[in-house]
């Protein structure tokens, strides 16, 4: 029997087609119908099949190396947890979560840490992701609403991609734009790399990393200029503040905004035109814009010359923030992040009240939790005192990653559940629990347009592994909260989260599945996919409490001249074929091929100084740490910067270990900690 489910990777969320062949194998093809990818399927997806196998996983709970009952484990678990919250309060204890969950899962953690310990100390590896494309929405929109949808691609005449390697980090997307290009759009890449993608635009601006917002507020000047911006919806649906056009000229002009973002005056120039002469532009972006100390001032920038020249809210015509994991974006809908509730709602009094009165929940979050760099910080300063890790690597990926492992190792009690057995987290762990893993569970997803689709087990779990939704309502049950946990299937959670989308939503709130599977299992069972929301702005009218959008005025920040002893700037990202920390990818031969070990990319002029040879070892190091990297020169990179993968672990190479070296800092208003800069 072929079942319809969808891809484990990325957020474009393609559909599959999954037919099981034998007890652990399967035949993966894309699906036809699924309008994310309409039957296409890019290497990592194609080779889903091959990771299937059970080399690795954790089979049984673990406390400590002792193999445990599920009853003795999520005892001990929901014990530790009420007598360190009975001692220290609801502070003292933390959840740190997952893209990679689904939206279900997502919603039972959140419920219990902020409905029910009363604290909003539940953050996501999301906030590494999209966290300020996440704040840049909420401040311009009044809600975290991604405006466009992939269908915009079809339409667009001029497609800017901003800080975004879309033909490797999303490539069925990049597909779509790149059959529009063949019908006669044009192609503009922002990105200080040469990457595959950058290689194939009409235009490549290889800006100087950190100056999207001199590039953007220079661009809306020169659409004011030309007459282009649209008078109309800025008078009957934007507000801006009274200096805001004032303060826009002091970017300066072309020359000056040339020289801010290393770029020439005549690519600058044949940028603008080309966008102020095309109505039909979609910008999209991603984590070049997104993982920046200033990552919610960039987005705005490029949102505000969207919102200033009316293209927004028409077909073909939209700011588009694409995300990274398979579920980033259910996660931002169930409040997954330590900054939101639940429903697009914040943390005003009046959203807490409301969240409260629908749980039925003792102990409310007061306040917004700590962001993940910040809860890290506070895992080592001892504040922290238990904490639980679900389908996350953060001892690799978090930022200045030594220091947080440090953080683990001291920290009196560390629960972690994952798919697999030996992950570099996992090894602090005083308890293990064994996830389901993608194939072996039921539940939805969202992808970066807002599409929600059924992910479907093919498999029975093995060994003793429970989905992530189980794990979470057994300790949160084991805590006293039976009633409020009573689920017995994802369908029960996903009627839960419909209702409260709805609970006293005067249409205040664009976030709405009013109608979606709210009925019986069956409906759930049977769900097709669905993209909730319509065309938003289509009317003009945002989910702001007067209905206008807002301009928000954004200014360059001066850029940090090259230090003595760090004179190099170093970025990081992925590559095509290779997810997180691999411990899926890791399984499949055939895509350890595209890139067996890590690189460091370095500009032929900067190896020649360095003493570097192409093929041979280099050290990166930072203030934070260091690590060894495969030398690979290419004049794709700009003189002075570094570009390093994220994907090698302790568990696959003695080198490589690029956690180790961005700082731990973030964005102050998102709290997404910023990766594409750091002095090394
Ligand atoms: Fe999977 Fe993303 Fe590739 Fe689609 S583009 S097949 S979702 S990895």
């Amino acid at each position: 029997m072929t079942i319809r489910t969808t891809c484990a990777y990325c957020g474009v969320g393609c559909g599959i087609l999954a037919t099981p062949t034998g007890a652990r194998s399967v035949r993966i093809e894309g699906d036809p119908d699924h309008p994310a990818n309409r039957g296409r399927l890019c290497s990592k997806g194609t080779h889903l099949g091959e990771t299937v196998g059970l080399d690795g996983r954790l089979l049984h709970p673990m406390i400590g190396q002792k193999r445990a009952s599920w009853d003795k484990a999520l005892d001990l678990v929901a014990r530790r947890f009420r007598d360190t919250i009975a001692r220290h309060g609801p502070g003292s204890v933390a959840f740190y979560v997952s893209g990679q969950l689904l939206t279900e899962d997502y919603y039972v953690a959140n419920k219990l840490m902020k409905g029910f310990i009363g604290s909003a100390n539940i953050d996501t590896n999301s906030r590494l992701c999209m966290s300020s494309a996440v704040a840049g929405h909420s401040r311009a929109f009044g809600e975290d609403v991604v405006p466009a949808s992939y269908d915009d691609i079809d339409a667009a005449d001029l497609i800017v991609l901003v800080g975004s390697n879309t033909a490797w980090c999303h490539p069925i997307v990049y597909q779509r734009i790149r059959a529009r290009c063949e019908a006669g759009a044009k192609l503009v890449v922002i990105d200080p790399r040469r990457t595959e993608t950058a290689a194939e635009a009409d235009l490549h601006l290889a800006l100087r990393p950190g100056s999207d917002v001199a590039l953007m507020n220079g661009l809306l000047a020169w659409c004011r200029d030309a007459g282009v911006l649209d008078a109309a919806f800025l008078a009957d649906h934007v507000s801006a503040p009274e200096d805001f056009w004032a303060r826009v000229a002091e970017g300066g002009d072309l020359w000056s905004v040339a020289q801010s973002c290393d770029v020439t005056v005549a690519d600058l120039r044949r940028f603008y035109d080309l966008f102020a002469a095309t109505p039909r532009t979609v910008t999209l972006f991603s984590q070049g814009i997104n993982q920046s100390l200033t990552g919610t001032d960039q987005v705005n920038a490029i949102v505000n010359v969207h919102l200033a020249t009316g293209r927004i809210g028409k077909p073909g015509a939209q700011p588009f923030s694409i995300t990274g994991q398979p579920n980033a974006m259910g996660g931002r809908e169930v409040g997954g992040l330590a900054s939101t509730l639940a429903a697009h709602m914040d943390f005003s009094d009046e959203n807490r009240a409301r969240v409260q009165r629908f749980w039925a929940a003792p102990t409310m979050a007061a306040k917004p939790g700590l962001k993940a760099v910040d809860l890290f910080r506070e895992l080592g300063n001892g504040r922290i005192k238990a904490l639980w890790v679900m389908a996350t690597n953060p001892a690799v990926s978090m930022p200045d990653a030594g220091a947080v492992r440090d953080a683990l190792a001291n920290c009196p009690f560390v629960v972690v559940s994952d798919v697999m057995a030996e992950t570099d987290t996992g090894g602090f762990a005083h308890v293990r629990l064994p996830a389901a893993a993608w194939g072996e569970k039921d539940g939805t997803v969202t992808n970066s347009d807002r599409t929600i689709s059924r992910q479907r087990a093919i498999f029975v779990p093995p060994g003793e592994a429970r989905p992530d939704w189980w794990i979470v309502k057994e300790v949160a049950r084991r805590m006293g909260w039976k009633t409020a946990f009573a689920y017995d299937r994802p369908a029960d959670i996903w009627r839960e989260h419909v209702r409260l989308s709805t609970y006293q939503n005067d249409g205040a709130r664009l976030f709405s599945l009013a109608g979606r599977g709210g009925g019986g299992n069956a409906e759930y069972d049977a769900m097709a996919p669905f993209r909730w929301g319509g065309q938003p702005f289509a009317d003009g009218r945002f989910p702001t409490p007067d209905g206008r959008a807002r301009l928000v005025s954004v200014f360059q920040k001066p850029l940090p001249a090259p230090l003595r002893d760090w004179p190099l700037t170093l970025n990081t990202g992925r590559y095509r074929d290779h997810w997180h920390s691999m411990t899926r990818t890791g399984l499949a031969p055939k895509l350890a091929r595209h890139r067996a070990e890590p690189l460091v990319e370095v500009h032929p002029d900067d190896a020649a100084r360095l003493g570097l040879a192409d093929g041979g070892l280099a050290r990166v190091r930072t203030p934070q740490g260091d690590s060894l990297y495969r030398v690979c020169t290419s004049d794709a990179q700009r003189s002075g910067e570094l570009f390093v993968p994220i994907h090698w672990t302790d568990h696959t190479s003695s080198g490589g270990r690029t956690g180790l070296l961005p700082r731990p800092l973030a964005d102050p208003i998102s709290g997404q900690p910023g990766f594409k800069s750091t002095p090394a």
